[in-house]
């Protein structure tokens, strides 16, 4: 008897997606950001996917799946950017959408299954009067699990930092053995289950610390010259007076790809795009005027999170609009060195043009305000990229390299050789997400 039909005996007929449309879309995430990534797992595909109710069922399907030895690649929401949560050898896709319990919503922390979404979350936590500390601009959409293996910070990381800095306080994990252990991880070793892609377990609950709610005002902000913009937006970005929870800025023509902004944007101007606190705004206002900034767009506090809202055009959702525009574009994550970021900027303009476009996110990295950015990139040729790539690193722009879906490849000071040795106890037939960790064949492989 085949495997499929093993499980199927097992968790039932139904319980087993292989309908070739669903297959196909659960093998996805947003990889084609990147014409490399495109071309390297346009045909990846799993042979069936699972979607658990419980952790139960989630333990026989990884109990099977060691037996059977078949690949397993947990998956959220499948709105990462790099190809990490596709399907390199076939096999089961877990999908962890239905684990989706808030456990406990405590005065300080809240528990939740992986699979809740980010969006559900901050409403729910909105209503007790809570909210989250930081979540990605796809909160909508992407879940808690698949933020904390797949993504990085968002909006909050200007007040809280990353992924990295206090925002997640213990993790569940299940292994991936004949008999599947949980662990419950908190503190320094936590660091090795954060954005690994959930390579050496899944992860299946977590504790989040929450604050008090906070009314945020939303801004566009309008600006002649691009750096008096990220002048601007640096000011803000020290200012502790001026509680903020969004500190985005993007250079022209960026923002003539945002659609539905287009009749509150001026042709030409840079734009800040701002999440503020209510009682800071008249503050925000002598800022603006110092800078001679213009308010082209305003959301009120009470219409928050209701309808559009100003982080759908911020982080990688900036990227998106200007690819609906043009199917070669893609862009970069790089950091610019803050004593020189005006200097280096005038060298890859004159080099490249309007080839490379400025957008930068302001935040906090282990308390410490900076600003990482994610330029716009017209896709030419992959060798052309990398002639991009290098040209920034010569010049004292540091790159993580957003078109490789190896862990590792891509920055984030992960400490691989920790997460090996984790990968080799929790995972130690090489099942969960394989082919992810760089191994020398495995990267023969797929190149
Ligand atoms: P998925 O894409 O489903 O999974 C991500 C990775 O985690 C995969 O490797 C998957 O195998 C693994 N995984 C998922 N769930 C589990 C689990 N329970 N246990 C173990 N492994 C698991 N990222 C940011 O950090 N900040 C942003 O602001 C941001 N903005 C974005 C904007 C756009 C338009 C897009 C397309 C992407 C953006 N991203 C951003 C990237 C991505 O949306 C986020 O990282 C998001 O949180 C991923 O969640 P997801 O549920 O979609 O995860």
């Amino acid at each position: 008897m085949m495997w499929k039909d093993k499980l199927m005996q097992l968790i039932g007929e139904e319980n087993v997606i292989v309908k070739q449309a669903a297959v196909d879309r659960l093998s996805k995430d947003f990889y084609w950001y990147s014409p490399v990534l495109h071309e390297q797992l346009r045909d990846k595909v799993a042979d069936c996917a699972v979607a658990p109710k419980t952790i139960e069922e989630l333990k026989t399907i990884v109990q099977f799946a060691v037996e059977n030895r078949i690949p397993l690649t947990p998956r959220g929401a499948g709105t990462g950017n790099y190809g990490q949560g596709v399907p390199l050898f076939g096999g089961i896709v877990l999908d962890l959408t239905r684990l989706n319990q808030i456990v406990e919503v405590n005065d300080t922390t809240v528990k939740v299954q992986a699979g809740v979404k980010m969006g559900i979350l901050e409403k729910t936590l909105r209503k007790e009067e809570k909210e989250l500390r930081i979540f990605p601009s796809t909160f909508m959409k992407s879940t808690v699990g698949g933020f904390l293996c797949g993504g990085s910070g968002g909006i909050g990381s200007i007040r809280w930092g990353n992924l990295w800095d206090g925002n997640v306080l213990e993790v569940t994990i299940i292994t991936i053995e004949e008999e599947p252990r949980i662990l419950n991880v908190s503190g320094e070793e936590m660091h090795d289950y954060i954005h690994n892609y959930g390579t050496t377990g899944i992860l299946v609950e977590a504790v989040l610390p929450i604050e008090p709610k906070t009314e945020w005002s939303q801004f566009i902000v309008s600006f002649t010259t691009f750096q008096q913009a990220v002048l601007f937006c640096d000011e803000l970005a020290h200012n502790e007076a001026i509680t903020k929870r969004l500190l985005s800025v993007c250079e022209w023509p960026i923002p003539a790809h945002f659609q539905q902004l287009k009749k509150h944007l001026t042709e030409d101007k840079s734009i800040a795009m701002l999440e503020i606190a209510e009682p800071a705004v008249p503050l925000l206002h002598e800022l603006i005027d110092k800078y001679s900034g213009e308010v082209s767009f305003t959301i009120s506090s009470d219409k928050y999170h209701k309808g559009l809202k100003v982080s759908d055009f911020t982080w990688n959702h900036a990227t998106l609009w200007a690819h609906k525009h043009g199917e070669n574009i893609t862009y970069l994550q790089a950091r610019f060195d803050p004593q020189r970021v005006f200097e280096q900027m005038r060298l890859i303009r004159e080099k490249f043009e309007l080839e490379v476009q400025f957008h930068f996110e302001f935040m906090k990295n282990k308390g410490k305000v900076t600003s990482g950015s994610l330029p716009i990139v017209e896709y030419k040729s992959k060798e052309r990229l990398y002639e991009i790539i290098d040209f920034f690193e010569e010049n004292g722009v540091s790159v993580n390299d957003p078109h490789t879906y190896l862990l590792g490849s891509g920055g984030y000071n992960l400490r691989m050789k920790e997460i090996e040795t984790l990968k080799k106890q929790n995972d130690p037939y090489d099942l969960l997400n394989k082919g992810k960790i760089p191994k020398d064949e495995k990267m023969e492989l797929m190149n």
